[in-house]
């Protein structure tokens, strides 16, 4: 076994969808890319049952296979893993130093792929229904297994209202809790959410608890009026919470620019590069519109071709 080398060529940091392809592109090219696993290795697929909608499997394929995959094919072409918590990047000389717990890491390259974790209301029954069991934050990965069912989607935004109207092409009925008695959501996307024959408005609601966990599934929702204090529990099969997502962007604050919400910006036309060279960003810590595993993944191929030709011309 050859000693590891003092200063990395490439390392990715988060392996999510997007952390492991830059880690299978970065390592066909002979980078020998070393990855950083952190708190939930394989990122937030792997808290998914099914996905149907990633390319290439008409059957479907278990998010956390999914994964697993990724990572033995990243392996393959001479990928390392460590774990770690990065909580801090130097970039003010380089090779660049990442600052771990307990240690620190000189790279030549960085890519974050660090993801975003979805805002959960904390109410009893959430987390234990969580993931497959009838509690999910994607309504495109898991609404199709409410077909004919009632859902209930909690929150006031972009993302309730687009996540209540994609459902209503399965669920048969959709409550949309909302704290307020007004939608924070762009009026569009409120008026389509409010007018919609499928849509109930539950407002001036907030979430008490999240019923089913002696069965094991979601068997309603416990809801209560913040205006009456009365509680009442919606008949519902599966609830999607889309109160908002934090991006895992904190520990790079100050060596790569965040916006207002805390999500990397890339420079100006392109997705993934940074304004500190050799510096990239893929997947949901710098994308709050799309989210979807595939658009990370093509947001890792990115970073990863754009570090490949930066090391070839700035690597040393
Ligand atoms: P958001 O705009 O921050 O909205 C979060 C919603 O959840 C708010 O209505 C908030 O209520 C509610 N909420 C927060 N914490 C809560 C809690 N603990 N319990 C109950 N409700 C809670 O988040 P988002 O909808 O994910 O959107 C994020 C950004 O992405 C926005 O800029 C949005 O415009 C954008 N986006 C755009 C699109 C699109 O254009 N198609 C789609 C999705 C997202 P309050 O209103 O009372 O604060």
């Amino acid at each position: 076994m050859t000693a590891a080398p003092t200063v990395e060529n490439v390392v990715i940091v988060g392996t999510g969808c997007a952390g492991l392809t830059a880690a299978i592109y970065t390592g066909r090219a002979n980078l020998r890319p070393l990855v950083i696993e952190g708190t939930l290795p394989g990122g937030q697929l792997t808290t998914t049952s099914e996905v149907e909608n990633f390319p290439g499997f008409p059957e479907g394929v278990d998010g956390f296979t999914l994964m697993q995959n990724l990572r033995q094919q990243a392996a393959k072409f001479g990928t390392r893993y460590e774990s770690g918590l990065v909580q801090g990047l130097d970039t003010a000389s380089h090779p660049y130093t990442l600052k771990l717990a307990d240690r620190e890491i000189k790279a030549r390259a960085i890519i974050i792929a660090t993801g975003a974790s979805p805002r959960l209301t904390g109410v009893p029954g959430e987390k234990e229904l969580y993931g497959g069991k009838g509690v999910t934050t994607c309504a495109t990965c898991d609404g199709a297994f409410y077909r004919n069912m009632e859902v209930a989607v909690i929150g006031g935004g972009d993302s309730a209202a687009e996540e209540a109207l994609f459902l209503t092409r399965f669920a048969s009925k959709v409550y949309l809790v909302h704290r307020r008695d007004s939608l924070r959501a762009s009026k569009i996307m409120a008026e389509r959410a409010t007018s919609h024959p499928k849509i109930q408005m539950v407002w001036n609601s907030v979430p008490v608890a999240v019923e089913g966990i002696a069965q094991g599934s979601v068997s309603g929702l416990r809801v209560k009026d913040t205006q009456s204090g009365a509680e009442s529990i919606l008949p519902v099969k599966g609830v999607f919470v889309a109160i908002g997502h934090v991006p895992n962007t904190e520990p790079f604050k100050g060596a790569v620019d965040t916006d207002e919400q805390g999500y990397f910006k890339p420079v100006t036309g392109s997705q993934v590069r940074t304004r500190t060279p050799g510096v990239y960003v893929a997947g949901d810590c710098a994308d709050h519109v799309f989210r979807q595993a595939i658009t990370a993944a093509g947001m890792g191929c990115q970073a990863a071709i754009e570090t490949e030709r930066w090391l070839a011309e700035h690597g040393d």
